[in-house]
């Protein structure tokens, strides 16, 4: 299976049907079809390494001030329990804690409700630890390469470059700041040159990164996908672009 990084942007992408949800959608019609998805989600982001076991995950609406249809959408995908046991034991010695409380939030069903809108195969998340340096999630990452080989879609939700601050809401369109156009045009050629080291450790290429993510975790699923990346991996962009000047849309596929 190959590994996918989704640049999910503005939730109303959920309701939404435009060139970022058709080309997720075209991306999960293009994939084989996956036993199970794995996502690293930016808006399960706390302290600790949790994998959430229950079998039926809720749709969380971790948001604020959006119209009703969007608290309305539910994602009624299955869960698995045994995918969630098989992520603590490849992710160990690290300690991993079987959630039964968190479920599907929107980081996740907002870009699956488009790219597997049937919700007919199991999710289980991954949080990520907010105490841990980028190090230890491309460490994670690398563990978790192995369930490719098993049928699992592994998949990461977050945003290249996310600068809420500086963000055009509403105000569309906005033309690209120039140190988001500096930073993506650097981040996709270290991807396609599959050079994954300064991406991981991102906070020393300079400025433009710090601009890229005030917060890390919104990158920090980009930093899982490319542990989960094999070395020979092609590398391409199912869609791109910039949302509101400070929002990088950057889908990356990985094989
Ligand atoms: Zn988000």
């Amino acid at each position: 299976m190959p590994v996918v990084f989704f640049g999910h942007g503005n939730p109303l992408n959920a309701l939404d049907h435009n060139r970022y949800t058709q080309a997720w959608r075209a991306l999960g019609a293009a994939m084989p079809k996956p036993r199970a998805i794995l996502m690293i989600s930016a808006h399960w982001y706390l302290p600790g390494t949790m994998v959430t076991a229950m079998e039926q995950p809720r749709t969380i609406h971790d948001f604020g001030g959006f119209p009703r249809p969007l608290y309305e959408m539910r994602y009624p995908a299955p869960g698995n329990p045994a995918l969630a046991t098989r992520v603590a034991e490849l992710l160990a010695p690290q300690r991993v804690q079987m959630d039964r409380s968190w479920g599907l939030d929107h980081g996740t069903w907002a870009v699956l409700c488009h790219a597997y809108p049937d919700a007919d195969v199991p999710v289980v998340q991954l949080s990520i630890d907010e105490l841990q340096p980028p190090s230890f999630h491309y460490a994670l990452g690398q563990r978790l390469r192995p369930l490719r080989d098993e049928g699992i879609l592994v998949a990461a939700s977050g945003n290249l470059i996310h600068n809420l601050h500086a963000y055009a809401w509403g105000r569309h369109p906005q033309e690209p700041y120039d140190w988001a156009l500096r930073f993506e045009t650097n981040a996709r050629e270290l991807l396609l040159a599959r050079e994954y080291e300064p991406l991981v450790e991102y906070e020393a290429l300079g400025e433009d990164a710090l601009l890229a993510a005030p917060a890390p975790d919104h990158y920090l699923p980009l930093v899982y996908a490319m542990g989960a990346a094999a070395a020979d991996d092609p590398v391409s962009f199912p869609v791109d672009g910039i949302d509101g000047g400070s929002v990088s849309m950057l889908c990356v596929r990985f094989g």
